[in-house]
């Protein structure tokens, strides 16, 4: 399947510029999101839909970056988006769903759970009602399938394309899950924010202040959140050339895996 690459949302949090990747597969049955950024409602309203957090982490809001701007721009209509699979509820992922509001969206059932009856202080305080007031029409997983390389029952989205699998990975928020998908010559692994920088997962570049202290902060479960580092960090070694391991918000990460879609070595 043909993979895009989109920013769909540059942040600036203080001492880590910060992307949101969005994947758009071209799939038999129309475009599919992985994932949706910052949409055209956040911008019309971003205290309503963002909230005071924005001072925090500074969205750029730049139309030119939603998800619908940049497949418009590919010869695509929101109509075209049939399915957007979403590895959580936080704000900046799912800003541009309002912009797609036919498509079938796929989450955990524990991710809705966790956004629609939150039952913590953090919970009540990240996800934003505003942002769900459309009423998406959701379609809640609960994957028992097999394992994918390593991580336990996941789910084939058959329902989409036998190429995009949906991949449990909790802790930073309940129903967190990663998202894999067939490029062809290789997969994608989006990992949502599994992990924020590559340096988590070994390597030489060193994880910003700014991002570790925020990566324990709004950790739902921060056990949980460590052993799945530490399985991603193996698969990491082990099968690189054939996996393209990317999170939600590493600029470096999107750069790269947007050279390679392109066929451009980096
Ligand atoms: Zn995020």
């Amino acid at each position: 399947m043909k993979v895009h690459h989109l920013n769909c949302g540059t942040m600036r949090l203080p001492g880590a510029p910060l992307v949101c990747h969005v994947l758009a597969i071209e799939t038999g049955r129309g475009l599919v999101l992985v994932d949706s950024g910052f949409g055209t409602r956040d911008i019309a309203e971003p205290a309503r839909r963002i909230g005071g957090v924005r001072h925090l982490v500074r969205p750029a809001l730049d139309p030119h970056e939603t998800a619908l701007h940049q497949i418009g721009q590919r010869g695509f209509r929101a109509a075209d988006v049939t399915h957007i699979v979403v590895t959580h509820f936080d704000l900046d992922h799912i800003g541009g769903l309002a912009d797609f509001p036919d498509a079938q969206v796929h989450v955990t059932a524990e991710e809705a759970r966790g956004a629609l009856s939150p039952a913590t202080r953090l919970e009540r305080s990240r996800y934003r009602r505003a942002q769900l007031s459309h009423r998406p029409k959701l379609v809640r997983h609960e994957p028992t399938g097999e394992r994918w390389r390593g991580f336990a029952a996941a789910e084939q989205l058959t329902g989409i394309d036998d190429g995009i699998v949906l991949v449990p990975m909790p802790g930073h928020t309940r129903g967190h899950a990663a998202v894999a998908v067939d490029a062809g010559d290789h997969w994608v692994l989006h990992c949502g924010d599994a992990f924020h920088h590559p340096g988590t997962l070994g390597g030489a570049r060193r994880v910003p202040a700014a991002l570790r202290i925020q990566e324990r902060l709004v950790a739902h479960d921060i056990k949980a959140l460590r052993a799945n580092q530490a399985r991603l960090a193996e698969l990491r070694e082990g099968v690189e050339e054939h996996l393209a391991v990317v999170c939600a918000h590493d600029p470096a990460l999107f750069e790269a895996a947007r050279a390679r879609s392109r066929g451009v070595s980096m």
